[in-house]
């Protein structure tokens, strides 16, 4: 197969790189390296300056194809797909892989129709196999249980998305050199029957979770919609955010953007509160490589306590009413 070469496909809002790039430039870099190939990164928006470019560059790739254009303006994803279908056929690159974003979500599974490739969503590792250099796309399987590893080897280019937050991005090296590649949009490439007629605020609570130092959460042991705002008081006591389980956004309780999780979100904060969560092994997996876990649960055998720094045995009822009354005093830590 004459394909060769690794790409990631970055995110930018006008100018601004999204931190996601420079987490899939870290992934890139040690696969390229395996492969002793380049590694290169697609950036496609509108607005596009160089300096965008070349910060990519120093995070970790060789070239940089930038497709900037006022049609590209906003995500459209047969706009953006037709784009990278015509790179790839002119660049074949082997392995391309983007963020399990909403997104990357979008635009992946759609581009890899386009091209008659497979694609393996969400992976928490990718490695290269050494005997054939097929790339090893392991993801949980059957509801978490398992962890597959997958490969394709029949088709090129191999595609997989991974979750923000699961690598760290390598450090900024503005002495690294690399190649900027302007491509001119083609108006065959922008799909006329797609429009964008304006955006919409969801009304539901804005919520960036990943970002946060400290997240509460909450589960079904709230019991019911108005006790989330116990969890909500000592976010905000504490400065941070509201997370969920599953159990608690199914029920309608909180949004879906809090919920944290396998199909939910994966977050790495200093401070992770658990409230009323049982540490169902798809809560663990976004966030037990929080720094330090704290868990209040009514049951001494619930399996979240195997995860915790510090577990606190009782009812939360009686605890957080007792907490957010102590924090409003303005209690520190070792007086509480
Ligand atoms: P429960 O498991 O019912 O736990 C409630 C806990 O509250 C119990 O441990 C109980 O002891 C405690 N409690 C009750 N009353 C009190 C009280 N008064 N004081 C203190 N503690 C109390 N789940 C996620 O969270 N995120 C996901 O992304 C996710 N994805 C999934 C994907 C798949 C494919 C599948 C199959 C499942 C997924 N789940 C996910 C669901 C997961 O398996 C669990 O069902 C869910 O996490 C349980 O939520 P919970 O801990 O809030 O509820």
């Amino acid at each position: 197969m004459n394909y060769c070469g690794v790409w990631t496909i970055a995110e930018a809002n006008r100018e601004k790189i999204k931190e996601v790039s420079y987490e899939l430039l870290s992934r890139g870099r040690k696969l390229a390296n395996k492969l002793g190939v380049e590694l290169a990164s697609v950036l496609i928006g509108n607005s596009i300056n160089n300096n965008a470019a070349q910060e990519l560059i120093y995070r970790g790739a060789d070239e940089v194809y930038v497709v900037s254009d006022p049609k590209l303006e906003n995500f459209i994803v047969e706009n953006y797909t037709n784009v990278l279908k015509n790179l790839i056929s002119e660049y074949k690159p082997e392995i391309i892989i983007a963020a399990a974003t909403t997104r990357g979500r979008t635009l992946m599974p759609y581009l890899a129709i386009k091209v008659n490739a497979g694609l393996t969503a969400d992976c928490t590792r990718l490695d290269i196999e050494e005997k054939t250099g097929n790339l090893l796309q392991t993801r949980p399987a059957i509801g978490g249980n398992i962890l597959a590893t997958i490969k394709t080897p029949k088709h090129r280019p191999q595609m997989a998305t991974v979750r923000p937050k699961s690598m760290k991005p390598l450090r900024k090296d503005e002495n690294r050199k690399g190649e900027i590649v302007n491509i001119p949009l083609k108006p065959e490439w922008i799909d006329g029957r797609v429009k964008n007629l304006g955006y919409e605020k969801n009304g539901q609570e804005e919520v960036n979770i990943q970002d946060a130092d400290i997240v509460v959460s909450g589960g079904r042991g709230l019991k019911k919609r108005e006790n989330f705002n116990l969890i909500r008081e000592l976010a905000q006591r504490l400065g941070g955010v509201v997370g969920a389980s599953r159990e608690a956004v199914d029920r309608g309780w909180i949004s879906y953007p809090h919920q944290i999780g396998l199909s939910g979100k994966t977050v790495t904060p200093k401070l992770y509160i658990a409230v009323g969560i049982s540490g169902a092994i798809q809560h663990l997996s976004g966030m037990k490589t929080a720094d330090y876990i704290i868990a209040i649960n009514n049951d001494p055998e619930a399996p979240i306590f195997k995860v915790v720094d510090f577990g606190i045995v009782g009812d939360l009822f009686e605890f957080l009413p007792l907490l957010n009354e102590q924090l409003s005093k303005g209690a520190k830590g070792d007086e509480i």
